[in-house]
């Protein structure tokens, strides 16, 4: 098949799998998130409205960021509503507390099936679902209440595109373009998830992590392995590199500066890679990073003032640095 082929069928679904990263990008972190505001009708107040959400990290039902837990899950997925304990004053509203959470949870990847309007709610049409197209058909408003569509929707399709693209130029059609594709993906969504709510999710660190795990077990070039057994400990090593290095300086931080400096999801984030990419590549992402993440700490502190900085999109900026051009990096460093 002619190459100029090829790489047009790149672009068009690398359209397409960015218009899905898109959805990820929205609904991951909003599936299974309440707010202390979403409780006000039945507390009545902020004040009433804190108090009650102490009592539900207390009772196990969400974590301090919000997200409902497991516990809650059980219960909602055996519709044993009646097993929903709630101590102190706000046990009487107890269903009302119940349908909150339930409804936080009905958000997910496959649901609903349709896209929707963040602002009026209202499905999107085929026709105004097509990647980059409609975007610039619609003026970049909703079609029923014109309020604009963040450019980020086109941005992230036109980068899918872009990305991908890139990786094909690099590698052609083989089991490291279809791999490294797929982590390209998964950098892309960490990268916007974290700018915005300071985590990553679990799908994408944890399942990811399987995902490296089993890709090695099948595909030992992918660490340059000669049987299985090899790559499978080769990406193992990647693991520990990559998870560990963050760990530690995660430890080291908090006794330097007294306070959580690295999130729990830089660790699986970095051990995902690593599973991927080796224990070389890991480490050199590791010491890559901070120079992407200094240099733009230091702008949003001058510009915005801003505290915390998410470490997710400078190590995927090192990461995808590092899937094209690693090789080169390490020999420039150790031969000359
Ligand atoms: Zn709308």
């Amino acid at each position: 098949m002619p190459d100029l082929i090829i790489k047009s069928m790149v672009v068009l679904f690398g359209c397409l799998i960015g218009s899905f990263l898109n959805v990820c990008i929205y609904r991951m972190p909003r599936s299974g998130k309440v707010a202390p505001e979403d409780f006000l009708k039945i507390s009545g107040s902020k004040e009433h409205s804190d108090k009650l959400w102490e009592d539900l990290i207390s009772s196990g039902y969400i974590d301090e960021d919000g997200y409902v837990e497991k516990k809650f899950k059980k219960l909602r997925k055996k519709n044993q509503l009646a097993k929903f304990e709630l101590a102190g004053a706000y046990a009487k509203s107890k269903k009302q507390i119940f349908r909150i959470l339930d409804k936080s949870c009905e958000l997910s990847i496959d649901k609903p099936k349709r896209s929707f309007c963040p602002n009026c709610q209202k499905q999107v049409l085929w026709y105004d679902n097509i990647p980059l197209l409609s975007y610039l058909a619609l003026g970049g408003k909703c079609r029923f209440c014109k309020k604009p569509i963040p450019f980020r929707y086109f941005f992230v399709e036109f980068l899918t595109a872009s990305l991908l693209l890139v990786v094909y130029s690099f590698f052609g059609l083989s089991v490291q373009f279809f791999t490294y594709g797929v982590l390209t993906c998964a950098l892309i969504v960490s990268t916007f998830i974290d700018f915005d709510f300071f985590i990553i999710p679990d799908e994408i660190t944890l399942g990811g992590l399987i995902v490296g795990i089993v890709l090695s077990g099948i595909f030992p070039q992918l660490h340059g392995a000669s049987s299985w057994l090899d790559s499978l400990i080769k990406s193992g090593l990647g693991i520990l590199a990559g998870g560990g290095s963050i760990y530690l300086i995660g430890q080291f931080g908090e006794i330097i500066f007294k306070k959580e400096s690295m999130g729990g999801g830089d660790v699986e984030f970095l051990a995902m890679i690593g599973s991927v990419l080796g224990w070389q590549m890991a480490l050199l992402i590791f010491f890559l990073a901070p120079f992407f993440g200094a240099g733009v700490g230091i702008f949003a502190r001058l510009t915005k003032g801003a505290e915390i900085i998410p470490y997710g999109p400078y190590l995927s900026l090192a990461t995808f640095i590092v899937i094209l051009w690693g090789n080169n990096i390490l020999k420039f460093l150790f031969y000359f």
